[in-house]
């Protein structure tokens, strides 16, 4: 516990210390690699985020693919989450944590969904992740069955990510060189 504290710290003050073109040159690449991966290619209903200023840049691409595929972003209801269809920018609402959430019903298809892009504080290369530390994602992705693909920037990789029995792990890990 006091570990995953210290590493989210580390992480918090690395990325307050990155210039906004560092963010988006590594978000671009990060990005196009995800575009190439087969696993986003063949996937039509794919759960992403809608990101604050600390995460990958998911905008521009959320508005581009939305008009392909069937994009789901999570929406945070007291301790839990629920997933929602995103319907263009102008249905998006802040919510807790000030995230854009889309408005509308809850989707519950959960096994429709073919991918699951993640963002995380911290992760290793096994796959583990770490988040801000309220477990959002370790509830939503246990109803999951897809494939979950962790995005995040270089400093944020780690060799190892300490993991409890909850801990959902992802199937691969998509960053890029520094
Ligand atoms: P994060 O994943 O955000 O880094 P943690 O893994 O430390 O945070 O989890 C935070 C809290 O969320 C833990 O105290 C844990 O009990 C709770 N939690 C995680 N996954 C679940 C789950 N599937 N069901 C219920 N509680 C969970
Ligand atoms: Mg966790």
């Amino acid at each position: 516990m006091e570990e995953k504290n210290n590493i989210r710290k580390e992480v918090r003050a690395k990325i307050k210390q990155m210039y906004g073109w560092e963010k988006d040159y590594y978000g671009k690449q990060i990005l196009q690699a995800i575009e190439a991966n087969p696993l986003f290619q063949q996937a039509q209903t794919i759960l992403l985020y809608w990101s604050l200023p600390d995460e990958i840049n998911t905008h521009l691409f959320i508005n581009q693919w939305s008009n392909e595929k069937t994009i789901l972003l999570p929406v945070v209801i007291g301790d839990d989450s629920e997933i929602r269809i995103f319907q263009g920018e102008e249905k998006l609402a802040k919510g807790a944590f000030n995230i854009d959430e889309p408005i509308g019903e809850a989707y519950t298809n959960y096994h429709s969904i073919d991918l699951a892009i993640v963002p995380g504080m911290a992760f290793d290369k096994n796959g583990n992740r770490l988040g801000r530390g309220k477990g959002y994602y370790d509830k939503l992705l246990s109803h999951l069955t897809c494939p979950k693909i962790g995005i995040c920037f270089p400093c944020q990789i780690f060799p190892s990510i300490p993991h409890e029995e909850w801990d959902e792990r992802m199937n691969q890990v998509q960053t890029t060189s520094l």
